[in-house]
């Protein structure tokens, strides 16, 4: 990585004809290309990803015909994310950006900067779901503004069934972008969302009978699980960098009690402070429930998300 410079890279696509047409339509890509000096031949295409879920889902598909980077550093919070003027650099050099709209305001506004036809918005091609059921009464309004700039829910990855959907399109625009390798972007596509679609069936199974099925969460990341799997979500932040009203934590501890609650989920990334203090007072546990925003200490998407469902089983009594 990191040998040819960005508009070289690029260069060297377009003399490929890959990007041609896109390029086109583009004034101010076919103006960097006009600048740039000549590109080697071969050079591989460059994908960006936004943040880990979608970084491993496009090395799936990818493999080894396209070079992948990633905008989120592993253990970095990925909401509110801050880009170096090298990262939107190579935002406007890459073939394409995978990102999720509405999720990482400074991906959204490099994305926009640089060509908004060279962006996949993985929220774009999958239906969504409403931002959140329960407004939080009195929150930080400064600290989760940016969670209002889009009216859907951005934390999709967390249902393996909408992500295959997105695995599906993703091959599909790799294929268009890079037709010499088409086929190996549309059968790595179709082995992706086999291993989503098994994923899917285990937490199907896993979760079908449970004694409760309330999950208390330290932010709002698991909104699409719940609606897949019939869960019933109670986040206690919408935004895992707010503090969350004290009038929220004692609506979150009603809820909990009368749920029957016995543990309070908390993430790697995010204060556990609060969901202490709220697991002594309803009388349950903590445990890690994995939102994926990072990449895992250890493995991958698909063992992170097996570890969440061994949790979810244990937390809320499920048998079978
Ligand atoms: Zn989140």
């Amino acid at each position: 990585m990191g040998v040819m410079p960005y508009k070289a890279r690029f260069l060297s696509l377009l003399a490929g004809g890959v990007l041609l047409a896109t390029t086109a339509a583009c004034g101010s890509g076919a103006a960097q290309t006009a600048a740039a000096p000549g590109g080697a031949a071969g050079d591989k295409p460059t994908v960006v990803a936004a943040f880990y879920p979608l970084q491993w889902l496009t090395e799936q598909i990818a493999g080894q015909d396209v070079t992948v980077q990633t905008l989120t550093a592993p253990g970095v919070e990925p909401h509110d994310l801050e880009l170096t003027p090298q990262q939107v650099a190579g935002v406007g050099g890459a073939t394409m950006t995978v990102y999720i709209k509405g999720l990482q305001p400074a991906v959204d506004e490099a994305v926009e900067q640089n060509g908004a036809d060279k962006g996949f918005d993985a929220a774009a091609v999958v239906q969504t779901l409403p931002a959140h059921a329960e407004e939080e009464p009195e929150g930080g309004e400064a600290a989760h503004e940016h969670e209002h700039e889009v009216s859907y829910d951005p934390h999709l990855w967390l249902d393996p069934s909408r992500f295959a959907g997105v695995a599906t399109k993703l091959g599909e625009r790799l294929a268009e972008a890079d037709p010499a390798h088409a086929q190996a972007y549309k059968e790595r596509a179709a082995k992706t969302v086999a291993a989503l679609g098994a994923l899917d069936q285990e937490f199907t199974k896993g979760l079908a009978t449970c004694s409760t099925r309330s999950i208390v969460t330290a932010h709002e990341a698991f909104g699409y699980l719940a609606n897949r799997y019939k869960l019933k979500q109670v986040g206690i932040s919408i935004d895992p960098e707010a503090e969350p009203s004290p009038a929220r934590v004692a609506e979150v501890a009603k809820v909990a009690k009368a749920e029957k609650v016995t543990t309070i989920f908390t993430e790697a990334l995010v204060s556990t402070k609060v969901a202490e203090v709220l697991a002594t007072e309803v009388g349950a546990k903590t445990a890690v429930l994995d939102p994926m925003e990072s990449q895992p200490s250890g493995g991958d998407y698909l063992s992170a998300m097996r570890g969440n469902l061994t949790t979810l089983r244990t937390a809320l009594g499920c048998t079978a």
